[in-house]
């Protein structure tokens, strides 16, 4: 079995999981496919982290979710799943937020509680980057070494890679946070994609082996070619080399 996972505590969780199950009804009656049995499972418990081979983290807003995380005590376990590269990992938007090591332009102190990033991409994440007057947009982007070509683009209020981080790890600031936990990955960071705005190049999909981190909604166009790539390059490579 194939278990791909969908962070369901807050965002766009339906339309990730719907995307899935079509994704899935096709590739369960393939005849390629026939030793293998794909499906799609909301996550909200520590319990369900169990026989994932994949993992999705959805849009959404990130400070909520990193609260529900914490509050529901899939904060660590998450954590520890996404750093140990044993599945493959997908953050998307506010997902992208939350597996980054470093966020900026976030209220970290929030009262009694604090809001925490659960690390995984050794990048560092500015929130909201695209200013007031474009929170949102659409542009169609092609993604290096993925197959996927000329893909429509959602960005709602989105974060960029403002930087990639090198061995030295970044203190915390009151505006931007590190993540607590930290586990280190092997692997480079690759940019996949950028988009052009206001005369800057802004890093808006990278992968750290095992980790895959977008700032769009592919969840949100009827184009199911990105969670396909996800599964195949992310997800079962994975699996079969377990
Ligand atoms: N602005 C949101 C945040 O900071 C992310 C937006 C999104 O997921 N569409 O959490």
């Amino acid at each position: 079995h194939v278990v791909v996972g969908v962070l369901s505590v807050q965002g766009s969780f339906r339309e990730h999981l719907d995307h899935l199950n079509v994704l899935f009804t096709d590739l369960n009656s393939a005849p390629e496919n026939s030793q293998l049995h794909f499906a799609a499972r909301t996550v909200r418990q520590p319990k369900d982290l169990d026989g994932l081979s994949g993992l999705i983290l959805v849009g959404g807003e990130s400070t909520t979710m990193s609260l529900l995380l914490q509050h529901s005590g899939l904060f660590e376990p998450l954590a520890r799943l996404i750093q140990s590269g044993k599945i493959g990992v997908w953050g998307t938007c506010a997902g992208l937020i939350l597996i980054a090591y470093q966020v900026t332009n976030t209220k970290v102190d929030l009262g009694r509680r604090k809001f925490r990033a659960l690390g995984g991409l050794d990048v560092s994440i500015e929130r909201n980057s695209f200013g007031r007057q474009v929170d949102s947009f659409t542009q169609e982007l092609s993604f290096q070494a993925s197959g996927v070509n000329s893909f429509e683009c959602v960005f709602i209020r989105a974060p960029v890679v403002s930087s990639i981080l090198g061995r030295e790890r970044p203190v915390g600031t009151e505006s931007s946070v590190v993540a607590d936990l930290f586990q280190t990955n092997n692997h480079p960071v690759e940019v996949l994609s950028e988009v052009e705005k206001n005369g800057k190049t802004l890093i808006v999909a990278v992968r750290q082996g095992h980790i895959l981190g977008t700032s769009f909604h592919p969840e949100l166009v009827p184009d199911y070619r990105f969670h396909k790539w996800f599964v195949d390059e992310f997800v079962l490579r994975r699996s079969i080399d377990a």
